[in-house]
């Protein structure tokens, strides 16, 4: 006869070899997951009401007129917090990435993938906007398995038409909020407002985001954690026996059998077999399996198995967040000599990136004497120098910049070509020369300084040397 413990281990088997989404021949198994409720999904829904309200407000901050957030990667600017950051920035950029990545594993590590079931955007707007709406619509998943089945009806045509119809009207909105963050709010509004051939890029770019939108949200649902998601494939390498995840405890729930009619408990394990952890999952697993790939951290089975667990007059937390060795051995968290190492390094970058952010100044400015070149002896008996300026405006004004000798107070400097105008996050490279008077210059290498001005404000000071004839050196 065959026993729970080696059905599990079968079910162990068969689950790791395919996934629950897709059938046997390979075609999508459509997941109908039952509605949460709860005190995990009462708390996910608060949550998610903050987020949606924060990602949509924040384009429309604005500080000193520009935009809070801004991801140009079109034109590789960035806005954050209300500084921008350019081209120039790339090395803050790449080490602000490094540390983002190092604090995603490290975060991973200790509490397992809680971003995909409380904060990632693609969980909150298909479990907490584009699913509510679906079981306002189509009830829930029982009555949506029915309407599924049935024959086309007028009752069915309102119900996907409706349904289906919002669910593009939201993509909508989506698509452009997500192109805020991209092109800024205000070009977004210039789509708006002017006809499509005015913007016919952004146009066609709103289309094409909306309709994505709708494909991923009305269609895709799961697959994009369970398949797309880089991170979601990640989790085999991060987790580990002391990861926090959302685990079943089998130890207390095996070998799980029915509760027959009278009985108050289980005689077995606590777990009754009930299935309704696995009806209400929206990826389709059953947590009872074990750790799978395809858990998204959302909470709805512990809520469900709580409820549950109520009911029959046993403890709660029979699925629970907690680590593999909780589950095993009992044993509390601990930090791990991973997470330990982990911390330090993330400490060192972010170290590293504060102390490049603070002396990060509002322009860089380099001043080189031209290579190759030595000096020239000018036909009024002068000699002269040529330098190369390269100068970046990381600010939003427009510079008007100034450039002038400030020592030795009587040598001379000349701009090569227009006087420079630096719009915002431009770089300019451009040449000028010094002039000194050959009597003036006692030996070959003489230190002079130059004033980088914005207007009247001095930018910054460079120090450099003039080259003069070797005879001056030698006469000396
Ligand atoms: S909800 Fe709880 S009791 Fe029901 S099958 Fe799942 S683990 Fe067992
Ligand atoms: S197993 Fe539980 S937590 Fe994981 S995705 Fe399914 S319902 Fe959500």
């Amino acid at each position: 006869m065959e026993t729970n413990e080696t059905k599990i281990a079968e079910d162990k088997q068969e689950y790791r070899n395919q996934l629950a989404t897709v059938t046997d021949d390979g075609k999508r198994k459509w997941v109908y997951p039952k509605k949460p409720s709860g005190k995990f999904y009462n708390a996910r829904t608060i949550l998610s009401f903050f987020l949606l309200t924060f990602l949509i407000i924040v384009p429309f901050i604005k500080v000193n007129g520009h935009q809070f957030l801004l991801f140009d990667f079109l034109n590789r600017n960035f806005i954050l917090f209300g500084i921008p950051f350019g081209p120039h920035d790339f090395h803050l950029f790449v080490l602000a990435m490094i540390s983002i990545i190092v604090f995603i594993i490290l975060f991973t590590v200790v509490f397992g993938r809680i971003f995909c079931g409380w904060a990632c955007p693609q969980t909150v707007f298909l479990e907490m906007v584009f699913r509510k709406i679906e079981y306002w619509i189509e009830g829930d998943a029982r009555d949506q398995r029915k309407l599924d089945a049935e024959e086309w009806n007028s009752k069915k045509l309102f119900k996907k038409g409706l349904k289906n119809i919002i669910f593009f009207i939201i993509a909508f909105f989506i698509a452009h909020i997500f192109l805020s963050y991209i092109i800024s709010v205000d070009k977004v509004i210039l789509i708006i407002t002017q006809p499509p051939s005015a913007h016919l890029s952004g146009f066609i770019a709103i289309i094409a985001f909306s309709l994505i939108f709708y494909w991923v949200f009305a269609f895709f649902r799961e697959q994009a954690c369970t398949i797309v998601c880089p991170y979601g494939r990640l989790q085999g390498v991060l987790l580990d026996q002391d990861s926090i995840v959302i685990a079943y405890d089998h130890k207390r729930g095996e070998p799980r059998g029915k509760l027959k009619k009278g009985e108050e408990a289980s005689p077995k394990g606590d777990c009754i077999d009930c299935h309704l952890c696995v009806d209400v999952c929206p990826t389709g697993i059953d947590i009872r399996n074990g750790i799978q790939l395809e858990c998204v951290n959302c909470t709805a089975c512990i809520d469900e198995c709580d409820a549950v667990m109520e009911k029959i007059n046993r403890p709660k937390k029979l699925i629970r967040y907690d680590s593999l060795n909780g589950i095993e051995n009992k044993t509390k968290f601990r930090i791990t000599p991973r997470m330990m190492l982990y911390s330090i390094i993330l400490v060192v970058l972010v170290g590293v990136l504060g102390y490049l952010l603070s002396v990060r100044t509002d322009y860089s400015i380099n001043v080189l004497r031209t290579p190759g070149m030595l000096f020239q002896e000018q036909p009024n008996g002068k000699i002269s120098n040529v330098y190369d300026l390269n100068i970046v405006n990381k600010t939003f004004n427009e510079t008007p910049v100034l450039i002038k000798l400030e020592n030795p107070a009587d040598g001379e400097l000349k701009l090569v070509g227009k006087n420079i105008v630096l719009k915002s996050q431009e770089i300019v490279e451009t040449k000028f020369l010094v002039l000194m008077d050959k009597s003036k210059l006692s030996k070959m290498n003489t230190p002079i300084e130059i004033g980088i001005y914005d207007g009247n404000k001095l930018i910054k000071k460079v120090k450099t040397s003039f080259l003069g004839p070797v005879e001056i050196n030698e006469k000396k």
